[in-house]
């Protein structure tokens, strides 16, 4: 009996070692068919183990979508429980909003959904996905040995809107030129006036252009501005209002102008960041990680565009 007690201590406690604690998804009810799932907004660390991203669960008739798998298999399976949770329906469709590992690196654990994205998210996800296996590895101090990218098996092209039903929801699948990067999607529910934008919108946080055109980016900014929306669900950061798409657009506007200006005045752009007014961003979280390489990255926008 005492062997058999001392067996099942070690069980149990090997259990625990081996669950793995994830931090919490917070779900927003937008409506009965419609949840955010907001992940917490800080960069991959060891606590968060690299849990990030902001998915979005679409409730249809016999399946449901989800928009965003996060950053490892193990977020994927995180995902799987909070949807589980909330409705007994399967994942029948998954939305990757562009092809950077914490918004597809949690696909795999969809098994037999079908995975859609643009043409040169797949392309990319095929191309470097293990490289952001890397990423999160370094940044997190971890290992994802069952991670692996899974890319989309239904695409579409740059510079497309594709209205489709899915599950009996109908949905606007947009593919901008590139903005956040190469292969954006954004996914708009009309019957909810709902926008899902993948990190072309960011909440409280400094976007991230390293992949960027930060051109393109305001331009489908100003596009946004003009939609109906009820809803506006951000890649990372609490669900956005109109006026945070606006304050967006502006800040990037206002940079490029600033950088442009500087170009022209012949600096270079570690130069150029000193006459910058970089206030509204400062107020930004991970300003710090991001504003450097966006500023460069700008720069080379402007010098290809002035050349
Ligand atoms: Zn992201």
């Amino acid at each position: 009996m005492k062997r058999l007690l001392l067996a099942v201590t070690f069980f149990v406690i090997g259990l625990n070692v081996f669950a793995v604690e994830l931090p919490k998804t917070e779900v927003i009810k937008v409506n009965g068919n419609l949840y955010a799932l907001l992940g917490p907004p800080e960069l991959p660390n060891k606590a968060n183990r690299g849990y990030m991203v902001n998915s979005t669960l679409i409730i249809g008739d016999k399946g449901v979508i989800l928009v965003d798998t996060g950053f490892s298999d193990e977020i994927g399976r995180h995902l799987n429980g909070v949807i589980k949770g909330i409705t007994d329906k399967p994942v029948t469709h998954v939305i990757n909003t562009h092809h950077h590992g914490d918004h597809t690196l949690g696909n795999s654990e969809f098994k037999g959904a079908e995975i859609i994205s643009a043409e040169k998210c797949k392309e990319l996800v095929e191309k470097i996905g293990y490289e952001w296996i890397g990423m999160v590895e370094g940044m997190t101090g971890l290992k994802f040995p069952n991670t692996r990218p899974v890319p989309a098996t239904r695409v579409y092209p740059e510079h497309s809107h594709n209205a489709v039903v899915l599950q009996g929801v109908k949905l606007d699948l947009w593919v901008p030129g590139g903005s956040h990067t190469p292969g954006d999607m954004l996914v708009y529910l009309p019957d909810d006036k709902a926008l899902m934008g993948g990190d072309i919108l960011v909440n409280t946080i400094t976007p991230n252009f390293r992949d960027g055109n930060v051109k393109t980016w305001i331009t489908t900014l100003g596009e946004i501005t003009r939609m109906d929306l009820k809803t506006i669900v951000p890649g990372h950061g609490p669900l956005m209002q109109m006026q945070d798409v606006h304050a967006m657009r502006q800040r990037m506007l206002a940079l490029y102008a600033g950088v442009e200006k500087g170009y022209k005045q012949g600096l270079m752009d570690s130069d150029i960041r000193k006459t910058l007014d970089l206030s509204a961003w400062k107020r930004l979280k991970h300003f710090d990680a991001n504003m450097g390489t966006n500023i460069s990255r700008t720069y080379l926008e402007v010098e290809a565009a002035n050349f």
